[in-house]
């Protein structure tokens, strides 16, 4: 089936043929008629599949068919997203796919002032994106009324549960009129997340993509067994090899980030970090910067990364294996192969991370393939780094300086022991 066989108006295929989006993929396939139909939706999925244009096709086809009949203010669509990033890349896709409709988007989100975002509130909005802790802020407040709205939309219902909004997800059908529609995505799924959707859904159609395998098949991943002081040589080399690829660089913790970021300034490689420490304008400088290409490495920590569709990535580092959950990975990866395109993730593993390693792949239900550097070229590496050409030039520089001054000063013992005589 085609984008062009949807009884969807030509303003929304126009735009899915300027993103060269020909056919759904498969949660999209699933989920985009019988929404259409009016029916409740619960999915399991997670980000590359496609699932943000699986529910923003068909709201904005509903309410722009609304939109067609008579003039109806308020907002109509509420979606719900744990992260301002990912608020962000929603309302981004509302944008692009609705750019030709009436439809209007906002984001809303915490940790900037909340003032030009009531402004934009004041104006009108059809459909609002939001961060839980800013969407209840500003309903209590009274500048969100949702009075009106058809739709609303959880998704990564998970990561909004592991971030404590439990109580305020249930509570949000208080706000809502009685009827309406929900659709609520998680990419996994467990007793608790069950519970809250059945409170939310009523009779909901199941999707459920790839539950066995959770990597998406377009990505190829593999592993390579790196001790932990000699990761940064093997990224350097990396780099340098791939001279014009996308690279995403996960890391573990916020100081590690910087550290490999220092590590490849040392080396002339030009990086750029994102983690919990980084304020919210320059995150989106940041993000932007890696999105048009002006940076072409992006080291990121997990909370940071989590949901962020960056379009292009052509490979994925896992420069430190995930702490402790082995499901990190799979969101890890699926940063790359995004859409129908092709990705590569490549893991460093250490030693004292195989025990995380076996986690994953029991995960993962495989083993990941293994890519052997022999000894040879695992000291080659490590001896073509800029890093160490540079210590040994310093090294020799600092030798040949000793041995210079030692020159000199059994020069002036020879001299003073030529006067005593
Ligand atoms: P998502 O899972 O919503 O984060 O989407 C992952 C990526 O898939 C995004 O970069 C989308 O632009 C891309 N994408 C979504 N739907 C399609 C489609 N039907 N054909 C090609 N690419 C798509």
């Amino acid at each position: 089936m085609k984008f062009d066989d949807y009884h969807i108006t030509e303003r929304i295929k126009e735009q899915l043929r300027k993103l060269d989006y020909k056919r759904p993929t498969d949660i999209q396939y699933k989920a985009i008629s019988p929404i259409l139909r009016g029916e409740d939706v619960l999915a399991i999925a997670q980000t590359g599949t496609g699932k943000t244009a699986a529910f923003v096709i068909p709201i904005l086809e509903m309410i722009q068919r609304r939109k067609n009949k008579q003039r109806i203010d308020g907002i109509k669509c509420v979606v719900m997203a744990p992260t301002r990033e990912l608020v962000v890349q929603i309302a981004e896709v509302f944008d692009t796919i609705g750019k030709k409709t009436q439809v209007k988007t906002l984001a809303v989100y915490g940790g900037v002032e909340q003032d030009p975002q009531i402004k934009k509130l004041e104006k009108g909005v059809d459909v609002l994106v939001a961060t839980p802790g800013r969407m209840f802020d500003l309903i209590n407040q009274l500048h969100i009324q949702l009075r009106r709205v058809d739709y609303l939309i959880l998704d990564e219902a998970d990561h909004m549960l592991d971030l404590g909004f439990y109580k305020d997800i249930e509570d949000i059908k208080k706000y809502l009129p009685g009827k309406h529609q929900t659709l609520f995505f998680s990419a996994t799924i467990n007793k608790k997340i069950k519970k809250l959707a059945h409170s939310l859904v009523s009779n909901p159609i199941r999707i459920q993509i790839s539950p066995k395998d959770p990597v998406s098949k377009n990505v190829e991943h593999s592993v390579t067994f790196i001790e932990m002081n000699d990761k940064r040589f093997f990224l350097e080399q990396f780099i340098k090899d791939e001279k014009e690829a996308k690279i995403l660089v996960f890391v573990r913790t916020k100081v590690r980030a910087e550290r490999v970021r220092s590590a490849m300034d040392r080396v002339e490689i030009h990086t750029e970090t994102i983690h919990g420490d980084i304020v919210q304008q320059h995150r989106e400088k940041v993000l932007n910067n890696f999105k048009t290409g002006k940076n072409r490495v992006l080291i990121a920590t997990d909370v940071s990364a989590r949901g962020i569709d960056i379009p292009d990535v052509d490979f994925v580092i896992n420069y430190d294996l995930p702490d402790e959950h082995p499901e990190t990975y799979v969101h890890r990866i699926g940063r790359t192969g995004r859409g129908k395109k092709k990705g590569i993730a490549l893991s460093f593993c250490s030693e004292s991370e195989k025990e995380m390693l076996s986690k994953i792949e029991e995960f993962v239900t495989k083993k990941i393939k293994v890519l052997d550097i022999s000894k040879d070229d695992y000291h080659d590496i490590m001896f073509s780094s800029s890093e160490q050409a540079d210590s040994i030039a310093s090294m020799m520089q600092e030798i040949e300086e000793v041995e210079a001054f030692r020159k000199k000063k059994a020069g002036k013992k020879k001299a003073k022991k030529n006067k005593k005589k």
